[in-house]
């Protein structure tokens, strides 16, 4: 391998057509069991909270298993003849959700009365947690932050030895039918995997009334030099800013010699928000004729569709910037950097819901896709970067409110957002050369 060889690793989706599909369900009511049953031992056992999961994991088999020679354990696993993998898939499992729940409880714990309440927007949000864990989502039902999931849903990982004939038209799956374990041949159709892939352990999640195979693909990435190396060759960095305006957000390429090639506004925001309010309306209007609380069983529907909306709006705007970047061959990529209290109180003036607010995952989204294309993210810290003028570096004088047109001391007019990108992207250049130089 080279050294500037890395690795991205894509979950490939194939739908799943089979035979028996109730194996399948009785297997992840199986899996779901184990997986519970493990999540409460673990919380059970505080002693084993600051190992690792290694450790952790063996740990809650001695506990649990008789081993090889046949001790009595202390909390028996309550289900006979489980394949060891399928087992070891579960506890894994079990560990990421007791591990979530105790770093948000932690979280909680810390947090002042507004952080609390952030979270708990986010709670209510989700409906349900999700979060990713390794190589698949775990959803865990909550009632309230701080109190232990009742129910514990996560999608069947089939280690090696539960799996077998796998290509992207097929796969036998190992299942249980609820009395015994069977082979189960899969038939699967999607795209196929690419050249020098490794497909890592799949799992089957149930998406409406489909059931599809969820296969993480690890790929060789080239270029993945160091930020130094990148500049010195002369590379493209984009400077970004997010907007609470319709443009998500606002970027500036500038090359080498600081002249800017390319510059984009990447719209949807307003459109975002009145999807959003549409669904908020609805929820508090079914939460007042039923006279339930907002966050009831029957507005889950909504607060699934809000997060739905979020996350394709996120991926769209991630997936266009990283298009954009890639047509004006671009090295780095730029975020603003704020300090920590002046971003809490810039969101909660935007607003849940809000285009601003989606740039938290816009950013996350940024950074794995453009990993995958070779691009490197870096945060450079804003301060200064709105108040001049990125083309002559006098002060800013005036701003209009509404069309968010800035006027500098030399009399430039340019729209404020885009300003800052330039401003940010120079910024970052110039803050590398004076590492170098200095
Ligand atoms: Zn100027």
């Amino acid at each position: 391998m080279s050294s500037n060889q890395g690795y991205s690793i894509t979950t490939y989706r194939f739908r799943l057509r089979c035979s028996h599909p109730e194996w399948l369900i009785r297997t992840q009511e199986l899996y779901d069991g184990i997986v519970k049953f493990y999540y409460d031992l673990l919380l059970a056992h505080e002693e084993l909270w600051g190992l690792n999961s290694q450790e952790i994991l063996r740990s809650l088999e001695f506990l649990s298993l008789p081993g090889k020679e046949k001790r009595s354990p202390q909390t028996p696993l309550p289900w006979e003849d489980v394949p060891p993998y399928f087992r070891r898939a579960a506890i894994n499992g079990g560990i990421a959700a007791a591990k979530s729940f105790l770093s948000r409880k932690r979280a909680v714990d810390d947090a002042d009365r507004n952080e609390a309440e952030d979270a708990d927007t986010d709670r209510k949000a989700d409906g349900f947690d999700a979060y990713p864990s390794g190589e698949k989502w775990i959803f865990s039902r909550v009632s309230r932050a701080g109190i232990p999931a009742e129910e514990i849903h996560s999608a069947v990982v089939y280690y090696s030895r539960m799996y077998r004939d796998f290509s992207s038209e097929h796969i036998t799956l190992k299942v249980w039918d609820g009395e015994k374990w069977n082979w189960l041949g899969c038939r699967l159709s999607g795209r196929d995997f690419p050249q020098n892939a490794r497909m890592l352990s799949p799992s089957v999640v149930p998406e409406g009334s489909f059931l599809m195979l969820h296969v993480p693909v690890r790929e060789p990435v080239e270029n993945i030099s160091p930020v130094k190396k990148r500049l010195e060759d002369g590379g493209n960095i984009c400077g970004i800013q997010f907007t609470n305006g319709d443009a998500f957000a606002v970027a500036s390429i500038c090359d080498a010699n600081g002249k800017e090639t390319a510059v984009k506004f990447f719209n949807g925001g307003l459109e975002y928000s009145h999807h959003c309010r549409k669904v908020l309306d609805k929820i508090s209007s079914s939460a007042d004729s039923l006279g339930d609380s907002p966050e009831g069983l029957a507005n889950r529907k909504y607060w699934v569709h809000l997060k739905h909306l979020r996350e394709h709006y996120a991926h769209q705007v991630s997936r266009e910037i990283i298009r954009f970047c890639e047509e004006h061959h671009t090295d780095i990529i730029v975020l603003p950097k704020y300090k920590s209290d002046y971003t809490r109180n810039v969101m909660k003036g935007a607003g849940k819901w809000s285009p601003l607010d989606l740039s938290t995952r816009v950013r996350s989204y940024l950074r794995y896709k453009a990993w995958k294309s070779g691009i490197i993210v870096m945060e450079t810290y804003a301060g200064g970067t709105g108040t001049v003028c990125a083309k002559c570096g006098q002060p800013l004088i005036e701003e209009s409110g509404k069309s968010k047109e800035c006027i500098c001391r030399m009399g430039h007019r340019v729209n404020r957002y885009l300003n800052t990108a330039r401003n940010l992207a120079v910024k970052c250049r110039r803050q590398f050369q004076e590492r170098e130089s200095g």
